[in-house]
């Protein structure tokens, strides 16, 4: 039995792994769960799973939870300091961060730390900190297995294979719902129609990333860290159909790709799962349905997000912590119709500009690096909102 904690379980892809987790009774079993504040989810995700605890970081929403799981031998926290603690207790074998955003850096450490398996979604850990998170695991061996779908394909391609004979690999984008328009078409467009993205049904912050292509620049950073890679070594191409997951050249020019359906529950369940795969009866992907599968270029031009995230790649330091810091103000922004869409990467830009580079940060820099983007990002929100008038 692997027994699992699963950071950010009313999600998207924290619903997607209680799917696999239903799927496969007799390989695990839930220990903690836990939300931000949808309450009613994790109630009735706590009582369908019977967790040993659940953790709300909304502390208002505590009695609420407490009271609904009364007569359950279930524990219920609150506060994101207390998710530190719990990913840390005995009872638990892996933990699957899938916390939205820097909020979920701190748990996914402390599970570290603890010596836990790790099947990590949550991208922005190791865009924000990757060379402090993987130092972490390797000082304590502890496995991280990606979740993010190219990284799975990428972490796939090179089982048995040596790094070191790695030419490069080559991270496939859809390019989203606005894939070939150009900033005409992109000044105008709004949440709602950046939110429909063509393959993937996903949660709120990474769809308006994908619309943008940041999504494809934090995983540019997210692939440096999680297999050690030069900056040169980080591809991108445009690929529609998110059939080809991604790919890896190696030095005699061989390419090895994975495919499958965009579905994340098959990443999941292989993180879940590894070094095993594990049966399933999802649907298979049959070519005759995808007579062509195309590759472009990415436009970096328009796109810019794409072309600022490589930067700050190259950039290092706390420079991707800002880049990341600024992007999660300004899309919570563009859901709330308070900035436009390629506005978005001039207040990144802009942040990026002011706040003071620091070459080898440490966790507090970090700390501080995020809260001072933050704030210069709001600033520069609160400008441009009042020139608009
Ligand atoms: P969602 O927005 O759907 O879910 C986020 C989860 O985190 C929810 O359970 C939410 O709780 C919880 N949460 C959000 N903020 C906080 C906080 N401050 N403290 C504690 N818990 C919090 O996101 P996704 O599932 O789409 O994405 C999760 C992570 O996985 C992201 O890093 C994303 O980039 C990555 N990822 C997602 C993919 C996908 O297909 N969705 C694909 C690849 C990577 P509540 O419901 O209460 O708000």
């Amino acid at each position: 039995m692997n027994r699992i904690a699963i950071l950010g379980s009313t999600g998207s892809i924290g619903t997607q792994s209680l799917e696999v987790i239903a799927n496969n009774p007799q390989l695990f079993e839930v220990e903690v769960l836990s939300a931000n504040s949808n309450s009613k989810l994790l109630i009735e995700q706590a009582k369908q799973f019977k967790p040993n605890a659940v953790v709300i970081a909304d502390e208002s929403k505590y009695k609420e939870v407490k009271d609904a799981l009364l007569m359950l031998p279930i524990k219920v926290f609150a506060g994101n300091k207390a998710l530190d603690e719990i990913v840390t207790w005995d009872n638990i074998d892996t933990v699957i961060g899938a916390i939205t955003g820097f909020a979920g850096l701190n748990s996914v450490l402390a599970a570290i730390y603890a010596g836990k398996r790790i099947a990590l979604a949550n991208k922005e850990t190791l865009v924000v900190a990757g060379e402090l998170v993987m130092q972490l695991a390797y000082e304590k061996r502890v496995q991280i297995i990606p979740v993010d779908s190219e990284h799975s394909a990428i972490f796939q391609c090179l089982l048995g294979e040596d790094i070191n004979k790695v030419e490069k690999i080559i991270l496939t984008a859809s390019g989203g719902p606005f894939l070939g328009r150009k900033p005409n078409y992109l000044q105008n467009v709004k949440a709602s129609h950046a939110l429909q993205h063509p393959n993937w049904n996903m949660g709120a912050k990474i769809s308006i990333d994908s619309a943008s292509l940041m999504n494809k620049g934090l995983e540019m950073i997210e692939a440096k860290w999680l297999f050690g890679l030069e900056n040169e070594q980080i591809d991108v191409i445009i690929h529609a159909q998110s059939i080809v997951h991604s790919m890896v050249q190696f030095k005699d020019g061989s390419v090895k790709s994975q495919m499958g359906l965009p579905d994340m529950k098959l990443p999941i369940q292989y993180a879940m799962g590894f070094p095993n795969r594990l049966q399933n009866n999802y649907k298979r992907l049959d070519f005759k349905d995808y007579p062509k599968l195309t590759f472009e270029f990415a436009d970096y031009k328009t796109f810019r997000n794409l072309a600022i995230a490589k930067d700050a790649l190259y950039k290092g330091g706390n420079t991707p912590c800002v880049l990341n810091a600024a992007n999660e103000v300004v899309v919570n922004a563009f859901l709330h119709n308070k900035v436009g869409f390629l506005e978005m990467s001039e207040m990144i830009e802009k942040t990026i500009n002011v706040v003071p580079y620091i070459e080898h940060p440490t966790l507090d820099d970090y700390i501080q690096t995020d809260q001072v983007a933050r704030a210069y990002t709001n600033e520069f929100l609160k400008k441009s909102q009042l020139s608009s008038y």
